[in-house]
């Protein structure tokens, strides 16, 4: 017998006496004793009984024919009936006087066992007498009384049949008819126990039939000498020899064991340091595969923290699946409920073929197939839990195609194997926590290093686009992503102007001339007018009810909304730049709303970590003081610029205003000394002409008082004047204005205006700005040339395109309907505004510098107060063209009103 059989799926069920040992013994005994066939029970500790182990016989004891088999019936029941009532237990005695004959005879003629004489099992299907597996209790059969009485008995057919039949069982169906059977006890050796002078009854072990097919070859007396003592040293070598094997297979197993303990203390020494987890499962493999038969392996771990499973290493049909240990399969545990409950709740090894039950592998599909492809065609499934004392941190399962591959002993091993995976790729995990934390420390200072050094670049600038442009910097490349916007509310909290934009690689936006804006690399120093092409609706959208929030997201469906009412650049924002969700990050000043940082996730990310909300959120609060700071210091600035300017101005005026005043002052005080001194010789004439002078001199710095008393009462934007509105004929108003101008006769003035035009108006402030723009233009062109003012009717929303970029106002047609208007144009020949003076000369005491040079008289406040009064009749006055020494138009436009009828009719 191989040791590899020991304990294997061929050893008998009875352990102590191997099946092979037994056929050998009884072989050798039918040799002995020269019989052709014999039976060996024995002793079942399970029932009590003797039980059938080996049935054996010459393979050359033929079946009789079916007239033998008749005969010998015939012949068993003929001799049975005399002896129907006569006990059939046969002392040594009547044994030894019936037979003594045939026993002689068969010394003499007793069969050789020849070497050809093969010895072969009896099935059950060819004799149903000792059927293996037949069981006797004590006394019960040939079988029982040998082992009750512990005695030799021999016994002729007949004989037997009967007994059976006065058993009342049924005789069993045979293929051949021994003529004679003798039944040995098995019994224990009592040699020692009777030296040592105390004897016990020996025990029997089991019993030993041997039968022979011819009476007459018997010797029946050496046979009862022999067998007793044959069959003692048989159950003493029985003994022996299952000891011995029992030995040898200890001693293998002690030295496999030591061979697997040597393996797993290599296993444990290695794998406490190792922590890399491809070195870990390698090493699984390997000692599994040294151990036990493996042409599958599935490896899956679970994370505790992340709630995960993770099958890091698979092997399907001896091939490694690659890749798993560096991008591992990742599951849900939901995922894998059996897997969950067998790991989690049952905590034990499972063992099954699942090839052989299919019910099994029905149960347990889930376990079979995934990452080690498809294990159910498998002889051997074996699932060992990972356990970490009661917690199960993975399992590791294995398939043979094999039968039965996984013995009880390397079961053990593999746990062991199991235990000490688990041990070290819980150190390795905590090692690798230390190491997470302390790279954790690490980041954590180049994170504060880096938000330091960007506060820094917010605090110390003073310059509101250099700073929102350092933030938007800053946390685009703390938080790790590709663009960062700062959105500012538009003067009138309609929209959300982009006023930063971050986006290193991917967008900015540029007019390239086709219209629409397009996506180029950024390009630092130009950029401000064209961020600020990204809108976003403000007012009205929910985004204005986020203004008190400390952060939100904005989702595509969020996103989509926006997008669908914001402008071009808005739009192109979203939808073309791939933002999926966008982190808001409202930032506010004592309750003042200063804008929106928005920067989207990165990856079509749902949300940032919480860590990185808050470093964003902590940098916004820094910024957010620091824009307020520069907000501030821009608008001193600016209000500084705008003092210096008055302070110029101031300047300028005295210088103006002296020269303006002195002017009339001189022919006043002139005239008036003139006329003083002349007073005695002047005629009537002369005194009328001084005192006209005068007069008109004096109505000069009237209006000149006048003037600089109205700029200082209006200020911009009021249009709370005290208006009288009314009907105005365009024409006649004009033609009055025209008679207020002293040199108009130089000038050629031609006046297109249809008597129909009517405008709605407070009619002396209409004609001060006819006047004023009619003597501007005579002022300021050479005498000579022409002066046209022309009026043209039209809507509203048509004035829009002629407006200058100051003038136009996106209120316009959400404030007031699409009236009908009338645009007056004063067109002159003169000397032309340059373009860097053309929105200045509408401001208080502004002059453009030309005019100043020449001797043209004025005091810088006419253009401001006509736009003033423009405004607060509800139109426009603006600077619709000019060119340096060709021309200008001024023009103002006011509502158009219907002629009244009464003035047609009646003009
Ligand atoms: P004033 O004419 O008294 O200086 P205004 O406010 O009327 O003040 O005009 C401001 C400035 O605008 C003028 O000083 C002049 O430089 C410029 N200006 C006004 N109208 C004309 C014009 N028709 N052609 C050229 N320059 C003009």
């Amino acid at each position: 017998m191989s040791a590899s059989n020991w304990g294997g799926p061929n050893s008998s069920a009875e352990e102590n006496y191997p099946l092979p040992l037994l056929r050998l013994l009884l072989k050798e005994m039918i040799g002995q004793f020269g019989a052709q066939g014999a039976c060996m029970a024995l002793h079942d500790k399970t029932n009590g009984q003797m039980k059938v182990q080996v049935h054996m016989r010459l393979a050359s004891v033929q079946p009789p024919t079916e007239v033998a088999l008749l005969d010998l019936d015939q012949a068993s029941q003929r001799q049975d009936t005399p002896n129907r009532r006569k006990t059939v237990q046969l002392d040594a005695e009547e044994q030894e006087t019936q037979h003594m004959a045939s026993v002689n005879a068969s010394l003499r003629a007793r069969p050789q066992n020849l070497p050809d004489d093969r010895i072969i099992d009896v099935t059950a299907d060819q004799c149903g007498l000792f059927m293996v597996g037949s069981t006797y209790a004590p006394g019960q059969d040939l079988i029982g009384r040998t082992w009750h009485k512990n005695e030799v008995y021999a016994m002729r057919h007949e004989d037997y049949m009967a007994l059976i039949r006065n058993n009342k069982a049924s005789v069993p169906h045979m293929d051949v008819s021994p003529a004679y059977y003798m039944s040995v006890p098995l019994r224990e050796s009592t040699l020692m126990d009777e030296l040592q002078g105390h004897p016990h009854p020996p025990a029997v072990l089991g019993v030993v039939v041997l039968y022979f097919m011819a009476s007459s070859t018997l010797n029946l007396q050496r046979l009862r000498v022999e067998v007793l003592p044959y069959a003692e040293r048989m159950v003493l070598h029985l003994r022996n020899e299952t000891l011995r094997i029992q030995n040898e297979s200890l001693r293998l197993k002690q030295r496999r064991t030591s061979d697997y303990l040597q393996l797993l203390q290599g296993i444990s020494s290695v794998f406490p340091t190792s922590v890399q987890l491809s070195d870990l499962v390698e090493h699984i493999y390997q000692f599994a595969a040294r151990v036990v038969d493996v042409s599958g392996m599935l490896l899956t771990l679970y994370d505790r923290d992340l709630d995960r499973l993770y099958d890091v290493f698979a092997l399907q049909a001896g091939q490694r699946v690659e890749g798993l240990v560096e991008k591992p399969v990742v599951r849900l545990k939901s995922e894998r409920p059996v897997w969950w409950h067998e790991a989690q709740h049952e905590k034990r090894a499972l063992l099954f073929s699942p090839a052989q039950d299919r019910e099994k592998m029905q149960q347990y599909q889930e376990l079979l197939t995934g990452s080690w492809g498809d294990q159910r065609e498998a002889l051997s499934f074996l699932l060992l839990p990972m356990k970490m004392f009661n917690r199960v941190v993975g399992t590791i399962c294995l398939t043979s195609m094999e039968p039965d591959a996984y013995p009880p002993e390397e079961i053990q091993v593999l746990e062991t194997m199991a235990q000490i995976v688990t041990v070290s790729i819980e150190n390795t995990k905590l090692y690798e926590r230390d190491r997470a934390i302390l790279n954790d420390a690490r980041q954590r200072e180049a994170q504060l290093a880096a938000i330091n050094s960007a506060l820094q670049s917010i605090s110390s600038v003073l310059n509101v686009t250099e700073l929102l442009n350092n933030l938007v910097e800053s946390v685009a490349l703390i938080a790790k992503v590709d663009m960062c916007v700062f959105f500012e509310p538009s003067a009138a909290n309609e929209e959300l102007v982009a006023h930063a934009l971050y986006a290193p690689s991917s967008v900015k936006m540029v007019d390239d001339g086709s219209g629409m804006p397009v996506i180029i690399p950024p390009n630092k120093g130009e950029q401000d007018k064209i961020i600020s092409m990204i809108r976003l609706p403000f007012k009205g959208t929910f985004l204005e009810h986020m203004v008190d929030e400390g952060f939100f997201y904005l989702d595509a469906p969020k996103l989509e909304e926006l997008a669908h009412e914001s402008n071009e650049g808005g739009v192109i924002f979203l939808r073309e730049t791939g933002v999926e969700n966008m982190l808001m990050v409202p930032v506010s000043y004592q309750a003042v709303f200063i804008g929106f940082l928005a920067v989207p996730t990165p990856n079509g990310n749902r949300s940032f970590r919480p860590k990185d909300v808050g470093t964003v959120l902590a940098i916004c609060a820094q910024a957010t003081s620091a824009i307020r700071n520069a907000h501030l210091f821009e608008q001193r600035e600016e209000a500084y610029a705008r003092l210096e300017r008055m302070d110029k101005l101031k300047d300028e005026f005295l210088v103006t205003a002296s020269h303006e005043l002195r002017t009339p002052l001189t022919a006043i005080s002139g005239y008036a000394s003139q006329l003083k001194r002349q007073s005695a010789r002047a005629t009537p004439q002369t005194v009328l002409r001084f005192a006209t002078r005068i007069s008109v001199a004096a109505q000069q710095l009237s209006d000149l008082v006048a003037n600089i008393t109205e700029a200082a009462q209006i200020g911009p934007g009021d249009r709370k004047m005290d208006l009288h509105m009314e009907a105005i004929q365009v024409l006649a108003a004009t033609e009055m204005a025209l008679n207020m101008i002293s040199h108009h006769s130089e000038h050629m003035i031609s006046l297109d205006i249809d008597r129909d035009i009517w405008i709605n108006g407070d009619a002396p402030r209409v004609r001060q700005v006819l006047t004023n723009l009619i003597e501007n233009a005579t002022k300021y062109s050479p005498p000579g040339t022409q002066v046209q003012v022309t009026t043209t009717s039209m809507l509203l929303s048509d004035v829009e395109a002629l407006l200058t970029e100051d003038q136009v106002d996106p209120t316009l047609l959400i404030d007031h309907e699409d009236i009908p208007v009338v645009v007056v144009r004063v067109k002159d020949q003169g000397e032309g505004i340059l373009p860097q003076d053309q929105q200045k000369i509408f401001e208080k005491f502004v002059r453009a510098p030309r005019s100043l040079t020449t001797p043209v008289r004025g005091s810088g406040l006419g253009l401001y107060i006509c736009r003033r009064f423009v405004e607060a009749m509800g139109g426009k006055l603006w600077l619709e063209q000019s060119v340096a020494n060709e021309g200008s138009i001024f023009s103002f436009y006011l509502p158009q009103v219907a002629s009244p009828v009464e003035a047609v009719d009646y003009r």
